[in-house]
């Protein structure tokens, strides 16, 4: 989600320059297409100018190459050049813009709802700790911290920020249904930080924005360009990240005990979810949504459970579970009757 907050800045900006660009009429949009044809024709044929484009492409591959990082669980090889300070900074700016906007929603830390997530979302913690692919450092020193947002008027959501900030949405509770779906939420979101992908998502920025200011030199046309980054780099990078949140949250999940199987509800719930919400032939193609479709989410999930199984039985869960049961009672009891927003689907799943 915090992936997302900036991307939708981002993209109001990009939004503010292209309109700038284009809309001062059809006819100087034609002569502007051709002047950049010629200056990249120019450009190219300049023996000087082709030796610094060389050298520059040559350092930035290098900056590249040096700053690839492996992600937890999947393996995935990724750029991050972002300082974890940085980051943190970041995502502390983003915590407090969000308190800002949830002031009066939160329930207070001693509330029993607060509280059971919780406890939900520290049992997650500590079983990442656990987990020798994970990057100790990324859980040293957090303040861990849940709000619940208590607003039925809000879309079910659910972010964890990179300093250790955790926000839930009430809404999302009826879909997570028990403490094993909010598990899965929760471990999805947990699995975005434990991978980086805030970072991850910053780190790509420049490239991006290089990319497109290339891509305009030699085209000219700013709306291709957006739908080749979009549909080649950001989208398919985007869905990627998903699916490794998916895998990393499953894996963390099953080693904080809780029952693997309720993963495949929770995201078939889900998929109901937005099914409701936005009715049958109205979604947008996995292509080009920024997300991966429920079906395939959902296969994958099943495709990892032995391995989410195997885990679990060697983490010697005994009798842990017992606070499982009580999480409908407790939401159901107090907040029975509130209708499912009718806003858009949660944007962080
Ligand atoms: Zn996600």
């Amino acid at each position: 989600m915090f992936g997302n907050l900036w991307k939708m800045n981002f993209g109001r900006l990009s939004k503010t320059r292209w309109n700038s660009r284009f809309y001062s009429g059809s006819s100087q949009y034609r002569r502007f297409n051709n002047r950049q044809s010629n200056n990249f024709t120019t450009l190219i044929a300049d023996p000087t100018a082709r030796k610094y484009i060389g050298l520059t492409a040559g350092a930035g591959a290098l900056f590249y190459l040096t700053h690839l990082e492996e992600a937890p669980v999947s393996g995935r090889m990724r750029f991050i050049w972002l300082p974890r300070s940085l980051e943190l900074k970041i995502a502390n700016y983003s915590y407090n813009s969000v308190l800002r906007e949830t002031q009066g929603s939160i329930l207070p830390s001693n509330d029993p709802l607060t509280i059971k997530v919780t406890k939900i979302f520290r049992q997650i913690v500590e079983a990442a700790a656990k987990d020798p692919s994970i990057d100790k450092e990324l859980l040293q020193g957090i303040d861990w911290e849940v709000h619940i947002v208590n607003d039925p008027r809000a879309p079910p959501n659910a972010f964890v920020l990179p300093g250790g900030k955790v926000f839930v949405f009430s809404s999302i509770l009826n879909i997570c249904k028990n403490d094993d779906g909010l598990a899965t939420v929760l471990s999805h979101e947990f699995a975005h930080q434990l991978a980086r992908h805030t970072a991850e998502n910053l780190s790509k920025a420049p490239i991006y924005s290089i990319l497109g200011v290339v891509l305009y030199t030699i085209t000219g046309a700013d709306v291709f360009n957006r739908l080749i980054l979009d549909s080649f780099l950001k989208m398919p990078a985007s869905r990627q990240m998903e699916t490794e949140a998916d895998h990393i949250g499953l894996m963390v999940m099953s080693r904080a005990c809780f029952k693997t199987e309720e993963a495949v509800q929770l995201w078939e719930r889900m998929a109901q979810f937005e099914q409701k919400m936005k009715g049958a032939g109205r979604f947008a193609p996995e292509f080009l949504s920024t997300h991966p479709a429920s079906d395939r989410r959902i296969e994958n999930m099943k495709s990892w459970m032995p391995q989410a199984q195997e885990l679990r039985a060697q983490s010697n869960c005994g009798a842990t579970g017992g606070f499982y049961d009580d999480f409908q009672t407790l939401f159901g009891g107090r907040r029975s009757g509130q209708s499912v927003p009718s806003g858009e689907i949660a944007s962080i799943f």
